[in-house]
């Protein structure tokens, strides 16, 4: 199938092209008929499905000329992620004569405000700041006909669903509405009920399995060697770029001081940094200025990091879902990537629900040539265990988790 069948105008499949997108992936099949047709669209696919051109290509085609507006707001929970979708329409509109402006907090209000003030076409946003500018009278959603509320579980997740319904608020009625998320939890289903009609339903794949081109293992190890550990996987795997994942903001800190002591090329992200930190950090490991970003997961939830080889979960996350979003981070758009997951003795309990979460059991390895302390989880080497740590020794953890070499960087 070809996405000039699907009825997009000339000039957004123009930008396609310019992209290098030759054919549309499931979501962008399924949803682009349905948006086009003006129907409102609920879409849950996995991570790195290609969720943005499912609904911004189709929005620009409809939008057609410039006039002042915005004529379609789309809602993200993060800045990162508001940054990186207006990127992708800023990409898929070059063609086109319309405009896009992102407004997001953490930053100064003069270029928002230049950009509300010329009434872009398209406007990005996180929640708060939006709000803001609507409480302060510097934007006006009148005129809003295409709306997205872009990883709404996640929003829920943040707190935001009250900002959300405010905003709904000075949206009018006769709008489309397409909302995106990975699960759909009760209070969704409340918010899809009040805020859109008749959708339709595209789900892509199983919802809550990872992408299928990561190899993802489980790495036991005793609570005092974990930073250790970690330091011996980055000695021994050939990686370009890897995402180290750590629960909470502090021991980020910690983990990206230990591994730039040991001569790694670190960036950290997560929430007590500014805002111009969080973008040069993201920015150095896109550009390969760093080879390891350490993070917490506000980095996990559908930010495009092209290239990422691997993942290391440092801490299991405590949520299952979040299991999924941080392994997303790597083998996007069918590039293959692997994720390694640290688990100390308490960590049982979240993994037996991540397991339980993705439907399958995720093997436990030994990390050749470690210096072991014991932990009882290497008790559960039982004979005839098929994933038992003891069993997972040698060519398997040679032959089939990236001991390989070297991927290129795209
Ligand atoms: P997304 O899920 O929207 O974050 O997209 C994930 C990645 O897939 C991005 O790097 C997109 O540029 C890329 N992508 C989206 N659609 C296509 C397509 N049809 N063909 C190739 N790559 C795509």
């Amino acid at each position: 199938m070809l996405f000039r069948k699907l009825g997009l105008s000339p000039a957004v499949l123009e930008g396609v092209k310019a992209m290098g997108y030759t054919e549309p992936t499931p979501i962008q099949l399924r949803a682009i008929p349905h948006i086009l047709a003006g129907e409102d669209v609920i879409g849950s696919a996995q991570t790195g499905t290609g969720k943005t051109a499912a609904y911004a290509l189709p929005i620009l085609t409809k939008l057609g000329e410039p006039s002042h507006g915005p004529r379609a707001l789309i809602l993200e929970p993060t800045r990162e992620l508001a940054a990186q979708v207006e990127t992708a329409c800023r990409d898929f509109m070059r063609f086109t004569k319309l405009s896009v402006a992102v407004v997001f907090g953490g930053v100064g209000y003069g270029k928002q405000l230049d950009a509300l003030r010329d009434g872009v076409d398209v406007l990005v946003a996180t929640p708060g700041r939006l709000l803001d500018h609507l409480q302060r009278g510097t934007c006006r959603l009148n005129k809003v006909e295409y709306l997205v509320l872009d990883e709404a579980d996640r929003m829920l997740d943040m707190g935001f669903l009250p900002d959300v319904r405010r905003i709904l608020d000075h949206c009018p009625k006769q709008r489309h509405t397409s909302l995106f998320s990975a699960t759909i939890p009760p209070e969704i289903e409340t918010l899809i009920k009040w805020a859109m009609k008749a959708p339709k339903v595209i789900e892509i794949g199983a919802r809550r399995s990872p992408a299928e081109t990561v190899k993802h293992v489980i790495y036991p190890v005793s609570d005092t060697q974990k930073l250790d550990l970690v330091l011996a996987l980055l000695g021994q795997v050939k990686f370009d770029s890897v995402i180290v994942f750590c629960r909470t903001r502090n021991r980020a800190d910690r983990v990206g001081h230990a591994l730039t002591r040991n001569n790694h090329s670190v960036a950290t992200l997560h929430s007590n940094r500014t805002q111009k930190e969080r973008e040069q950090a993201l920015k150095g490991f896109r550009d390969g200025k760093y080879e390891v970003l350490v993070a917490t997961d506000i980095a996990a939830r559908g930010l495009d990091i092209l290239n990422v080889s691997h993942v290391i979960n440092y801490d299991v996350p405590q949520h299952p879902e979040d299991y999924v979003h941080r392994i997303g981070r790597t083998g996007r758009a069918e590039a293959s990537g692997d994720a390694f997951t640290i688990m100390v003795a308490e960590d049982a309990q979240h993994v037996q629900s991540i397991e339980r979460f993705i439907g399958r059991k995720i093997e436990r390895i030994k990390l050749p040539g470690f210096d072991y302390k014991y932990t009882a989880l290497f008790d559960e080497a039982k004979p005839g265990n098929t994933q038992a740590v003891g069993r997972a020794r040698g060519s398997r953890v040679a032959g089939g988790y990236s001991f390989g070499p070297s991927r290129r960087r795209r």
